[in-house]
């Protein structure tokens, strides 16, 4: 069942005893339930409350008047109010407009906006210890001459913990617990001190550029000034994030919290280090990976106003902000912004809604921005700011292609190769000036997949359809999607071959290797997500980086992303061709800015940068686009070809996923879905059909795909469509409005 919409009260509606109010729960549920106000409290709308649910308690919010589906006498009355800032009316607007946008339960969304507060524990008041004012013989304790070197060493001063006090008296601490248990220490307590440190707005401005000042004036013209959306769009290395740190610094100046979203992988100790060393202090940090403590603190300092600017991933955008002035979306092209487990948003495309309901400016920040966005400059709908060249007058890398047709690669005395014979001798003049090189290829592992020589069969994973891939380093096959993992079998299950198998294709680890082959004196390092999982290594791998004790690096899209490293001049692309296959609506845009974040890297000081794209097929729109700098001619492609298919943003899709461990029960739920599925004039519905990963960790999937007009929304649509099915509860369906993946 879908959710009923609601509208929740704002925040100026209280509710006193015997009231009947509706509390939303942080719980998959369709709709907020009522409760009853007990005798002698008062409630107001957005108070967080704790109410009985079943035989359990459950922490909800105060969402509005009651819907009086429940008769009085049966109805429970809520427990308490806990002791933490309400949610606000924004905050519960934009939670509202979400679920209905994407057919979700509100619930669900709230539990990400107040799961800190479900397991509240007020914060352990902190106390420190001062002197009771008491003599060692008024308290009754025996004079030593360590307990008078503790009288001596305290004064009127305060320790907050014993072992300071003990280490100035020269004591151990143990002599100070027996003080406090007498009575001639005592403990006093503190106020409450925010984990966060002010931010200053002009602790270290950067000398702007013209060009980059200009563009931070209209940033900063928006801010205070109501809702508006402005595109940053800036080439690599313009300076987009001192740009828009600028415009962080006014919505500061004013009073107002900040919220920067980050892809995930961009959350790292450098984009921290750099913001700290521009506000003088540290930001709240929130993305999936938090400690419980770190999540309560960020969030409790969210809600009371002094954590003011947060950095965080998609998530954030639920946090129940005091008062939110600025929101930033740096990479806003980034599919990573799609959250796709649990709750299914766009979190780019929601950070417009929340601007919007908060009435405050957004920025969209990225050199590539996405087709979606650009559309919506031209439309008018959101405002742009330019940033064509790059700070400090740096040269743009050049870009040039190798037609892996007229050049293949040299096989060497390790085996095949796959580095083109222009790329060899680039790599040759790159460690003979001293400089580094970076071959990029997004793929893990040593091989993509492994084969049988003499039957051809694949060694796949049981549990999903995806061939496993070969790593060397940890002697294992293992399926990307489900993380199975296994040893190579010593003969095929197939044939019984032993001995036969063979790798196909190339993953860092094997070009890594090539790599060390060719260039026995250099220092070559692989790097994927998989050897950056200590919490230290990335930030080890980038100095080794700086200070050159890497020559080659051979690595995926994690190096992708906002590094500068100056010593690197030149980008190898192995394979330029890989992601441009597979239907995927946005295969082609995707490749493209991820080659152009990749080819950003080079050269970005005084060094002129060169990129090289080894392809196939080097007459490719994208490839051409790279090449030539020219991304209008194929973004106006892209949008043509679109517009011709009525597809996103000019006609809309939602996909229906069924899932579940039968297939046959399945199979039967997406005809049933098919027969029902709504007709009339602009609505098509496609499937069902098997997903592309038809088996994902040991589950069934199946797709239908609902296209509509621009014109004609498609949440009315599915509600009534899945009201008018039954479907097994064995089967899960999933709803994904404006889907961006489609496997
Ligand atoms: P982008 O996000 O557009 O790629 P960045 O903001 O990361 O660009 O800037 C690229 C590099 O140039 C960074 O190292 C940044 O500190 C530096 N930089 C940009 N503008 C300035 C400036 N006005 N003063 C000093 N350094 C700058
Ligand atoms: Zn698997």
């Amino acid at each position: 069942m879908l959710p009923a919409q609601s509208t929740p009260a704002d925040d100026s509606q209280q509710f006193s005893a015997g009231a009947q109010v509706a509390v939303l729960l942080p719980l998959p549920v369709e709709s907020a339930y009522d409760y009853k106000v007990p005798e002698g409290a008062v409630f107001a709308a957005g108070d967080i409350v704790e109410v009985p649910l079943g035989r359990r308690f459950e922490v909800g919010v105060v969402w509005g008047p009651g819907r009086h589906e429940v008769r009085p006498e049966k109805l429970r009355e809520i427990v308490h109010k806990l002791d933490v800032p309400a949610v606000p009316g924004v905050s519960r607007r934009f939670i509202d407009w979400v679920a209905g946008y994407t057919l979700q339960s509100p619930g669900a969304l709230l539990r990400i906006a107040i799961n800190p507060a479900r397991r509240w524990v007020p914060p352990q008041a902190a106390t420190a210890i001062a002197s009771s004012g008491l003599s060692l013989a008024a308290a009754g304790v025996k004079s030593t001459p360590a307990r008078e070197k503790v009288m001596a060493a305290i004064g009127h001063e305060t320790f907050t913990t014993s072992t300071a006090l003990a280490n100035k008296a020269g004591v151990g601490s143990g002599v100070i617990r027996q003080l406090i248990d007498a009575g001639a220490l005592k403990l006093v307590p503190l106020p409450y001190a925010s984990p966060f440190t002010p931010l200053d707005p002009k602790h270290a401005r950067p000398r702007l550029e013209p060009a980059q000042a200009e563009a931070a004036s209209e940033l900063i013209a928006k801010v205070g000034a109501g809702f508006s959306v402005t595109v940053l769009d800036g080439v690599t290395g313009s300076g987009k994030t001192e740009v828009y740190y600028e415009a962080v610094a006014a919505a500061l100046a004013a009073g107002k919290q900040v919220l920067i979203l980050l892809p995930e992988i961009a959350l790292t100790a450098q984009s921290l280090a750099r913001f700290a060393g521009r506000f003088g202090g540290v930001p709240a940090l929130w993305h999936s990976d938090l400690n419980y403590k770190a999540r309560r603190e960020a969030w409790a300092g969210v809600a009371m106003g002094d954590a003011r600017v947060v950095i965080g991933a998609r998530s954030a955008l639920f946090l129940p902000f005091r008062d939110l002035g600025l929101i930033v979306v740096d990479e806003e092209h980034e599919s990573a912004f799609k959250q796709e487990d649990g709750a299914i948003y766009h979190a780019r495309d929601m950070a417009v809604v929340r601007a919007r309901e908060g009435q405050i400016p957004i920025v969209l920040s990225s050199a590539t921005p996405s087709l979606e966005t650009v559309i919506n400059v031209r439309k008018g709908r959101y405002g742009r700011v330019h940033m064509p060249t790059r700070y400090n007058a740096a040269a743009m890398p050049r870009i040039s292609i190798i037609d892996m047709k007229a050049n293949p690669p040299e096989k060497g005395a390790w085996g095949r190769a796959w580095l083109a014979p222009p790329l060899v001798n680039a790599v040759n003049r790159t460690l003979e000036s001293g400089e580094q090189a970076l071959l990029f290829l997004n793929r893990r592992g040593y091989a993509p997949l492994t084969l049988c020589r003499t039957c051809g069969h694949r060694l796949h994973c049981p549990r999903c359809t995806a061939w496993r891939v070969e790593h060397k380093l940890t002697r294992r096959l293992q399926c990307h999607h489900c993380g199975f993992a296994a040893p190579q079998p010593e003969s095929c299950s197939s044939c019984g071959a032993k001995d036969s198998f063979v790798p196909c294709g190339p993953g860092i680890e094997r070009v890594a290797e090539e790599a060390a082959a060719r260039w026995p004196d250099a220092n070559v390092r692989a790097v994927a997500s998989d050897t950056l999982e200590r919490p230290s290594a990335v930030q080890e791998l980038i100095e080794d980086i700086l200070e050159h004790r890497v020559d080659i690096l051979v690595g995926t899209q994690v190096l992708a992303k906002g590094h500068h490293f100056p010593g690197l001049t030149l980008v190898g692309v192995v394979d330029a061709d890989l992601g441009l296959s597979g239907w995927d609506l946005r295969a082609a845009e995707r490749t493209h800015q991820l080659l152009h974040q990749v080819a950003g890297r080079a050269g970005r000081a005084e060094k002129p940068g060169k990129v090289m794209l080894q392809t196939h097929d080097p007459a490719h729109p994208v490839i051409q686009a790279l090449a030539t700098g020219e991304s209008e001619a194929f973004m106006e492609s892209e949008i043509m070809g679109r517009e011709a298919l009525a597809m996103p943003p000019f006609g809309r899709l939602t996909a229906l996923i069924l899932s579940g461990p039968d297939e046959v029960a399945v199979i039967a739920a997406g005809r049933t879905l098919a027969a029902a599925a709504p007709r009339g004039e602009g609505i098509e519905v496609l499937g069902p059909a098997p997903a592309f990963m038809a088996l994902l960790r040991g589950i069934h999937r199946h797709r239908l795909l609902l296209k509509t007009d621009r014109g004609c929304p498609p949440q009315s649509l599915v509600r009534e469509w899945l009201e008018s099915v039954k479907i097994p509860s064995s089967v899960r369906v999933q709803i994904d409005v404006d889907p961006y993946s489609f496997y």
